[in-house]
């Protein structure tokens, strides 16, 4: 991928992020800018992080775990946060545990359990937010309303997790999903005031980050418009 057209691409979506940001009447410094870059090569990230981008976000670990590692010695890549993003086997959640700063898609108490469990000692505990399906479709992944009261008892009872707050996917024909989730969002947080971290809701991507963050989202991931299509 030519270098200048990923720079062009990411400074006019950072210049979105903060003119929705100003349109909200909400501080550009208070969201954050998640690139994600499942699919596109680690020298890609390499190119961002050397522009002063942070925060990346990666959906398929075994993809992740080796850009992560082939990043590991370059000293442009030495303060990446990473994200993981994709859904959550059972049988991976150690490698999630050691290798990544943030995990936005837990959504059963049983995964919470063994990414607190198998958090390496040695490392600050893992950030965790809540994946929530928010439109309540079978089909769909995330925690149900109903169930939240529950997962967020049980994650804050785990001393190697922070909870800092929900994650969500939409569906496209839910036009008021971002207006119901800030509010499940500000419900939680009035419930909880032992909950000292919650505060990100990570909701908005491509398609739609003016109006997640218009409706309260702290956190934007981004994929299309920065890197361009995937296969
Ligand atoms: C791929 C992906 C994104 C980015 O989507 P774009 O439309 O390419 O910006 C955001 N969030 C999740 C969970 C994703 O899997």
């Amino acid at each position: 991928m030519d270098k200048q057209y990923l720079i062009d691409n990411w400074q006019r979506v950072h210049a979105q992020v903060v003119a929705a940001c100003e349109q909200a009447d909400s501080h550009a410094e208070q969201v954050t800018l998640l690139a994600v870059s499942k699919t596109k090569p680690a020298q890609t990230i390499a190119t961002l992080a050397q522009q002063g981008q942070r925060h990346f976000g990666e959906n398929y670990l075994q993809e992740a775990l080796e850009k992560i590692n082939e990043l590991q010695s370059q000293p442009d890549a030495e303060h990446i946060v990473w994200h993981y993003i994709g859904s959550i086997q059972r049988n991976k959640t150690r490698d999630i545990a050691e290798h990544f700063d943030w995990v936005q898609t837990v959504e059963r108490g049983i995964i919470a359990k063994r990414l607190n469990d198998q958090r390496p000692e040695d490392l600050p505990p893992l950030n965790v937010l809540v994946q929530v399906n928010i439109d309540d479709e079978d089909s769909k992944s995330g925690c149900l309303p109903a169930e939240l009261p529950e997962l967020i008892s049980a994650i804050k009872s785990y001393e190697r997790l922070i909870l800092r707050g929900l994650m969500i996917i939409p569906a496209k024909a839910d036009t008021n999903a971002f207006a119901r989730t800030q509010q499940l969002f500000e419900d939680i947080k009035d419930k909880h005031p032992d909950l000292a971290h919650w505060d990100t809701l990570s909701m908005g991507m491509s398609g739609d980050m003016a109006d997640a963050i218009a409706h309260g989202s702290t956190m934007v991931r981004v994929g299309t418009a920065i890197f361009g299509s995937r296969e």
